[in-house]
């Protein structure tokens, strides 16, 4: 008898699987027999190392048609993606008064525009009976210092997988998301250098600490795998309890 988490023999898509969260995804899903494709933002960034067997493709998630060949390929050579991972991201830390055009406009095409896009583009090559897993974050439920608008582009990825998710309900796709709290990358490693601001960051996380990029992979087996058959929609928080904590 074959387990509902069972995950051997299907497709995944990742996004952003160069480095960090997307990374430890898409490993996670080859290692459960996922045949996995991934994505980074430019041919260097593909890792030299690929244990894993990951067919990787150096495509910008702005670029809509290249992200729907890709597809087109993976459709070809699988007979479909049975999930899309909408990992790529970028962040910014700036007090609201500084927040630049420039990264306004970067957070947005890049976290959200290009999500959407990406989406859109799954909808056409799959069809039906599919499913979306996208990554917000913690910032878009709970204010963190400096991320106005990184936490207003996240809440808005939220807020796609619900709508999507009952617009697309009936050709059998799932649409659910993902929110991380902190998670060791290298978009923190700057503030992680900091010994003092990593034990404050770490008092404030109910569990105690700051989880490896593995933390978020199990998350997505789950929602990808028949376990979830009946969950669409949901924003899953990944965050050792930080937003469920009062501050006062
Ligand atoms: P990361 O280590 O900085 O990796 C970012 C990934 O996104 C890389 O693979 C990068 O590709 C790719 N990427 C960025 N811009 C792209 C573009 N224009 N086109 C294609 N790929 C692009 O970040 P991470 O921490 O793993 O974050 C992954 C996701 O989790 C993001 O959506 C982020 O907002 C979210 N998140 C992270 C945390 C956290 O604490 N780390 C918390 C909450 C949510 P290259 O390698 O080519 O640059």
């Amino acid at each position: 008898m074959t387990s509902c988490f069972d995950l051997s023999g299907r497709s995944a898509l990742v996004t952003g699987a160069s480095r960090g969260i997307g990374n430890a995804i898409a490993k996670s899903l080859a290692r459960a027999g996922v045949r996995v494709f991934g994505t980074a933002s430019k041919p260097e960034s593909i890792p030299a190392q690929n244990d894993e067997g990951i067919d990787y493709s150096a495509i910008d998630v702005r670029d809509k048609e290249a992200m729907t060949e890709l597809m087109h390929k993976i459709s070809h050579q699988c007979g479909k993606i049975d999930c899309l991972i909408n990992n790529a991201g970028i962040t910014s830390a700036s007090p609201a008064s500084h927040v630049t055009p420039e990264e306004m406009r970067d957070l947005f095409e890049i976290n959200l525009k290009a999500l959407f896009t990406t989406c859109q583009a799954y909808y056409a090559v799959q069809r039906r009976n599919g499913s979306i897993i996208n990554i917000s974050s913690a910032s878009a439920i709970r204010v963190m210092p400096g991320t106005s608008f990184y936490g207003s582009v996240k809440a808005g990825v939220i807020q796609i997988t619900q709508a999507l998710a009952v617009e697309w309900a009936r050709k059998r796709i799932r649409v659910n998301c993902i929110s991380p709290g902190f998670i060791k990358t290298d978009m923190n490693t700057h503030l992680r250098k900091n010994e003092k601001v990593t034990e404050q960051i770490s008092r404030a996380i109910p569990l105690g600490f700051i989880a490896e990029p593995e933390a978020v992979a199990g998350p997505v087996l789950f929602l990808m795998s028949d376990a979830a058959s009946y969950i669409t929609g949901h924003n899953l928080v990944v965050d050792g309890g930080a937003v469920s904590r009062a501050s006062f």
